[in-house]
């Protein structure tokens, strides 16, 4: 199973890939975790994509390519099964994934388009809550945590994104409206995609996202 999650900020994308990963399931590679993972080590790439994401704009492609590409594959072998979160954000970078995935001998399987509104992503972002250690995601008014300071899973410590502030969430939704529809219609095109409904309540999510991705709907 090789497949994408495609969908706005606050979908819910990150939460669903995050928790099958937890079962094992397969491997979540979030490109927003990685360039956060780079901006907190400070390194050359992380200090350039900073920049961007301080306003919610992309990240220019070939920094995002340079941190992606490597985790596809484990000590030289292409990963069996992986769900990229994040990527891609538009058509270009589909079709980098597609040519890079191609050389490894393996396609994409199922992309899942998680539909939500803006509405529902300022006010569902404006009071969630992350773990910097495990990145579980809490949210203040809906699934909080135990603590209001650590991670009911790790005790690790929970913070706001900075980019989650109200104003570069509308901006944020505005990248992904403009490039939305290019990615929709390649993934349409190449029959791969399929939508959710992604207000329905999150346990209802989860259900139809395992059937697509293992029932037979992952092909
Ligand atoms: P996310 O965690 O997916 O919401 O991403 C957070 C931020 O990281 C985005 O607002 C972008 O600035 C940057 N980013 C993540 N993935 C990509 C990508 N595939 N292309 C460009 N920028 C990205």
């Amino acid at each position: 199973m090789r497949s994408v999650f495609l969908g706005p900020p606050g979908a819910g994308k990150g939460t669903q890939a995050r928790q099958l990963a937890a079962e094992g399931l397969t491997k979540h590679v979030s490109t927003g975790d990685l360039l956060r993972a780079e901006v907190e080590r400070g390194t050359p790439l992380g200090i350039k994509a900073r920049q961007f994401m301080d306003q919610g704009k992309l990240v220019p492609d070939d920094l995002v390519f340079e941190i992606l590409f490597g985790c596809l594959e484990q000590g030289g072998k292409p990963l069996r099964s992986f769900i990229l979160d994040g990527f891609p954000r538009n058509r270009a970078q589909a079709l980098e994934l597609d040519r890079r995935l191609q050389a490894l001998g393996q396609s994409l399987t199922r992309v899942i388009n998680f539909k939500f509104s803006e509405e529902a992503a300022v006010g569902r972002l404006s009071s969630r809550l992350l773990c910097r250690q495990c990145q579980a995601a809490y949210n203040e008014a809906t699934a909080p945590p135990k603590s209001n300071l650590s991670c009911d899973l790790c005790g690790g410590t929970l913070q706001r994104r900075p980019d989650d502030e109200p104003e570069v969430v509308r901006n944020r939704f505005q990248e992904y409206r403009n490039k939305s529809a290019e990615l929709v219609k390649y993934y349409e095109q190449a029959g791969l995609l399929v939508n959710v409904d992604a207000e329905q309540p999150a346990n209802n999510v989860t259900v139809q996202v395992r059937k697509l991705l293992f029932d037979g709907g992952g092909r």
